[in-house]
């Protein structure tokens, strides 16, 4: 590869207010068109917007999470645009002085700088009714707060630009920022790419991909526009600097529109909102209500907890489940044997019956018990299963399940060997078998052993005595 390719990210991200950001119209994705609209938001002269606070709450949340400095000052501004989705014919947004800056992720050791985060409305949707030829305009979307979160073009690929949406998604979830549901368009993602040889001191002419709304897309897209920019200065042509659609079908870019200056938009300070003004005190308030972030977790859990870094990762990758593991190892702290029932056993039952976390039918506290249960050798390993299952479908104490069940370990030595000598004597083949040198057998012996006694024995004594038993034939 001869070229280097250059990205910066646009991420809007919508905020999980209930009402919309100027009116107090419903938020809330879905509904029969044009429903949740007003004269306000439906962008009707005369109207006169009323701030919703929350959107500010969140915005300094996001930054928080991102490592922003927050400013104590910022500014509405009115973005002028004509587009049938855009009622108004400006987008209440933020120019010279948004709500945060100077940001960061690192990614594998590399910082991604942000360049700011700042308030904005959305804007309405357009149906293409191709049978009918028209387009229909809902507005339910109209106004809905949202930030967008611009980074510098530090990202270098197209899996570090997957890896730094996902990241910034998980953060934004942790939050309580945005439910970063990509598929209902509550985050979505422009990407602006260039490219340029690796001895360039220059940037190339970079093209503006619009309105990725899935990690695959953000992938391919660049993935196809690194090429289509490649085999252009490869036939002596110039890059064209534009806004380009992603054709997910053909997973091909194709031109929208020239890319706009600021300059066109004309922006300037909205007349109607008064400035945003936080003071130290204010953030703080903000700052306490932050829960623990995902980086902090993995530090703790692999540092003390001394987790393996791809266990922890897991853990981390929704904010219930880490909550569920943390508040259980406050009960019993083993922390790796509390993690491997939640990464192991807890998570394939979720992940079969599509189940979440906030659905399960018993507590932190009563998995702990569980797993503590099975370290003290009271039920074995395999029996902890069972009732993790029973749990899992009906709820309820571990030991309960257990005691109801026959699962407790009584180790009762007469009925083992008992049972030890009538499997031996039922199966002379096996024991034939096993007598030629095949351990293959053994497991088979103790499957029938348990088969028998049900899982009231543990498997170390079953062991022991079987040992022992075909040891003395
Ligand atoms: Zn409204």
């Amino acid at each position: 590869m001869k070229y280097r390719t250059v990205i910066g990210l646009e991420i809007h991200a919508e905020l999980l207010t209930k009402s919309k950001a100027f009116c107090t119209c419903s938020a809330e994705f879905g509904g029969g068109e044009n429903t949740k609209v007003c004269p306000g938001c439906a962008g009707f002269p005369g109207t006169l917007p009323i701030f919703n606070q929350g959107a500010v709450t969140l915005a300094v949340k996001a930054g928080l999470a991102l490592n922003c400095q927050i400013n104590k000052y910022s500014v509405f501004d009115r973005k002028n645009y004509f587009y049938p989705d855009l009622p108004s014919a400006y987008q209440i947004s933020q120019y010279e002085y948004p709500i945060c800056t100077n940001g960061y992720i690192d990614i594998g050791g590399k910082r991604i700088r942000i360049n700011r985060i700042h308030i904005e409305e959305d804007a309405g949707k357009l149906v293409h009714d191709d049978l009918e030829g028209v387009s229909l305009a809902d507005y339910n979307r109209s106004g809905v707060p949202l930030i967008e979160i611009v980074t510098e073009p530090d990202i270098s690929s197209a899996e570090e630009a997957r890896e730094f949406v996902e990241q910034v998604a998980q953060r934004l979830k942790y939050a309580g920022v945005c439910d970063a549901k990509m598929e209902e368009g509550s985050l979505r993602c422009d990407v602006n790419i260039s490219i340029m040889p690796y001895d360039a001191t220059e940037f190339g002419t970079r093209t503006e991909i619009k309105n990725l709304n899935s990690f695959k897309s953000i992938v391919r897209a660049i993935e196809y526009e690194y090429q289509r920019q490649c085999d252009l200065l490869e036939s002596g042509k110039k890059v064209i600097r534009q806004t380009l659609h992603f054709n997910e079908n053909h997973g091909t870019t194709k031109p929208l529109r020239s890319k706009e200056e600021a300059h066109d938009y004309r922006y300037f300070p909205d007349a109607d909102i008064p400035a945003v003004l936080l003071t130290d005190e204010d953030i703080e308030k903000i700052k306490a209500t932050m829960p623990e972030l995902p980086d902090s977790r993995i530090k703790r859990y692999t540092e003390e907890y001394s987790l393996p870094f791809a266990d922890a990762k897991l853990l981390v990758s929704e904010k219930a489940l880490s909550d569920f593991y943390d508040e259980a190892v406050k009960v019993y702290p083993a922390y790796k044997q509390v993690s491997n029932m939640v990464l192991v056993e807890l998570l394939r039952r979720l992940n079969d019956t599509g189940a979440s976390i906030d659905e399960l039918k018993f507590t932190p506290a009563q998995l702990a018990e569980l797993v503590k249960l099975s370290d003290e050798g009271t039920v074995s390993k395999n029996a902890a299963k069972d009732i993790l299952l029973i749990m899992f479908e009906q709820g309820g104490h571990p030991l309960d399940i257990a005691e109801k069940n026959g699962f407790i370990i009584k180790d009762d030595i007469e009925l083992i060997e008992k049972t030890a000598d009538e499997i031996l004597a039922e199966n002379p083949k096996a024991v034939a078998e096993y007598k030629e040198g095949s351990q293959k057998v053994f497991g088979f012996l103790m499957g029938q052993m348990f088969k028998k006694i049900g899982k009231s024995a543990s498997p170390q004594t079953v062991k022991e005595i079987l040992n022992k038993k075909l040891s003395n034939l």
